[in-house]
């Protein structure tokens, strides 16, 4: 009836303490749809993990957490004077690490709570929220104003690997360096286990804190199942109608009508598939069926992607399976390739 996300247990939780001892201050990031497993799921985990502190990406995201995790909420999203930021719940306001991403944003923020525990965030070369280095001067000048003021330390985002990150973190961490900040902790974010380590070296007097989401909680992809039940199956001769759009069989097979549609976030596109222009063109070329218009799906039988037979419904889809192949029986699971992070299962399994 399901999408279904089953995990193996026992080898998820071996990854994630392998993860925790090769990244000592691991910060575990808890964010969006807690990347498939959801977030009060990923809060219990990093409890169990023993980590001191995880990560949010909203000031939204916090209630989800905050029941099922005891330690110190970090949020990615930098503290702005409006929204969600200023109607955070008092009772949450000591366990709450705020990111500081503009100058005036940590005037603001002490003059509400002068006590305020926080992240300044320097901007890097993403451009997406931060200090440049002359404000890491300023905002030195107003903690120095501010004796309750709780600066746990500096946040960089930095973009996905495409090389060295190494000689763009120095040059930032130069800047923190020479703005005489208090702190000695720094947050980063996307570094590979390597860059981390020429880091602590280089910089040893400082806490190296890895903010880590996608390679802790998805980084062992075999012990993750994904699965859709066979609802409904049905022989199709060519030229009979089917579907929310009467179109017809180009040939003769069955229809399936399998659980996981766009409420899933099962799109049109099978993510990750060999869909080259080549391979397009030599389907075509052979007088596919994608020829036809009909699409990849991400459901596989037998352990192929087969087609849409139409555009995924709300919370089904209909694949079409020309005669030939095994025809999978009502109730048999599929295996389904996803994006964890934009999928909502109906269930997840830990086993
Ligand atoms: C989402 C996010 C992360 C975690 O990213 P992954 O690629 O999932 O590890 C780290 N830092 C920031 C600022 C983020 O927004």
């Amino acid at each position: 009836m399901s999408l279904t996300l089953t995990v193996d247990g026992d080898r998820w939780r071996t990854h994630l303490c392998t993860v925790a001892e090769a990244n000592p201050g691991l910060v575990p990031v808890t964010k969006g749809n807690g990347y498939g497993f959801t977030l009060g799921r990923l809060a219990r985990k990093a409890q169990w993990l023993g980590v001191d502190t995880i990560a949010v990406g909203t000031y939204d995201e916090l209630p989800h957490v905050a029941t099922r995790f005891a330690g110190s909420l970090l949020v990615l999203t930098p503290w702005r004077p409006f929204g969600a930021a200023v109607e955070l719940d008092p009772a949450l306001a000591g366990r709450v690490i705020h990111t500081v991403g503009r100058t005036c944003d940590l005037d603001d923020l002490l003059r509400r709570r002068p006590d305020a525990r926080f992240v300044l965030e320097r901007i890097t070369s993403m451009k997406r929220h931060g200090l440049s280095a002359r404000d890491l001067w300023s905002a030195a000048t107003t903690l120095a104003a501010h004796p309750k003021a709780r600066l746990e330390g500096i946040a960089l985002h930095l973009p996905l690997a495409q090389g060295s990150h190494l000689s763009e973190v120095s040059r930032l961490l130069n800047d923190v360096v020479a703005a005489e900040l208090t702190t000695r902790t720094i947050w980063v974010s996307h570094l590979t286990p390597d860059e981390l380590g020429s880091l602590r070296s280089s910089y040893a007097d400082y806490a190296i804190r890895p903010r880590i989401g996608t390679d802790l909680w998805l980084g062992d992809r075999d012990a993750l199942r994904v699965t859709a039940t066979v609802l409904d199956v049905h022989p199709l001769e060519r030229g009979d109608a089917f579907g929310y759009r009467g179109r017809t069989a180009p040939k003769s097979g069955h229809l399936l009508v399998v659980s996981g549609g766009t409420s899933h976030g099962i799109g049109l596109e099978a993510p990750m598939g060999d869909s080259s222009m080549k391979a397009r063109a030599a389907t075509l070329a052979r007088g596919g069926l994608d020829a036809v218009g009909f699409v990849r799906s991400p459901f596989s039988i037998d352990g192929k992607q087969r087609l849409f037979a139409e555009p995924p419904h709300m919370q089904a889809s209909m694949l079409f399976l020309p005669d030939g192949p095994r025809v999978p029986e009502i109730g048999e699971q599929l295996d389904v390739r996803v994006r964890y992070t934009a999928t909502a299962f109906d269930r997840v399994i830990v086993t």
